[in-house]
């Protein structure tokens, strides 16, 4: 008998794949998912990916998968980024200050009154930021990151998360900071009305992946 390779795609309205480390890594393809992949868009439509990484625009990660002659449709690509536009518009905040790296287009980074910072990643905090920070404890209204995960666990290697950027921040602003990634249940919001309210899976490599799927009634996937 021959062995299945990957769950009867057919059975769920919508599949969620992450991207980081389960269908790319540094922006790479992880080349013996791509025929999971393949499978999941021959047989749905309904095909979303989400990632809390704000390192990448829609475009260039759907330039990845165009190198391997896979088209993923813009829309269904969720980053960091439009969580960032998404929650910052229905705030009415337009004046962030960006910790880290990110793609925002409809919004500058101003460091002048900032009424949001917004952390991404970064893998080095200047101290020089954190007096900055300091000195906007009473003029910021809000903190918001995409990540908050403690370290990202790659092909039996341990890299550090954004938790650290994240906790130095919070210190520095002394707020707490409102997460707009995975494990949240924010990123629904971008997604159809229907999922997890129809046969949904999640495709993912971490535990926020999975948490994710629980908190929105999906199946999920380890890769
Ligand atoms: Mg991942």
């Amino acid at each position: 008998m021959q062995k299945e390779v990957a769950p009867s795609f057919s059975n769920y309205d919508y599949i969620i794949f992450d991207l980081d480390n389960t269908l790319y890594h540094r922006g790479k393809p992880i080349k013996e998912r791509m025929s999971l992949l393949r499978k999941a868009l021959s047989m749905s439509k309904k095909v979303f990916f989400l990632t809390n990484s704000a390192a990448r625009t829609r475009a260039q990660i759907q330039g990845i998968f165009l190198n391997e002659g896979i088209e993923l449709a813009l829309s269904h690509i969720i980053t960091g980024n439009e969580l960032i536009e998404a929650y910052t518009k229905e705030k009415g905040l337009n004046r962030p200050y960006i910790v880290g790296s990110a793609h925002i287009t409809s919004l500058g980074n101003s460091r002048e009154k900032p009424d949001v910072v917004v952390v991404t990643y970064l893998p080095v905090l200047k101290t020089e930021v954190l007096d900055d920070l300091k000195k906007l404890r009473d003029s910021v209204d809000e903190l918001i990151c995409v990540d908050k995960s403690a370290y990202l666990p790659t092909d039996g290697k341990v890299r550090c998360g954004s938790y650290w950027l994240v906790k130095a921040v919070e210190d520095a602003l002394g707020k707490e900071c409102t997460l707009l990634g995975k494990p949240s249940t924010y990123p629904a919001k971008l997604l159809p009305p229907d999922v997890g309210k129809k046969p949904t899976l999640v495709i993912g490599d971490s535990s926020s992946d999975e948490a994710f799927a629980k908190k929105i009634n999906a199946e999920f996937m380890a890769v």
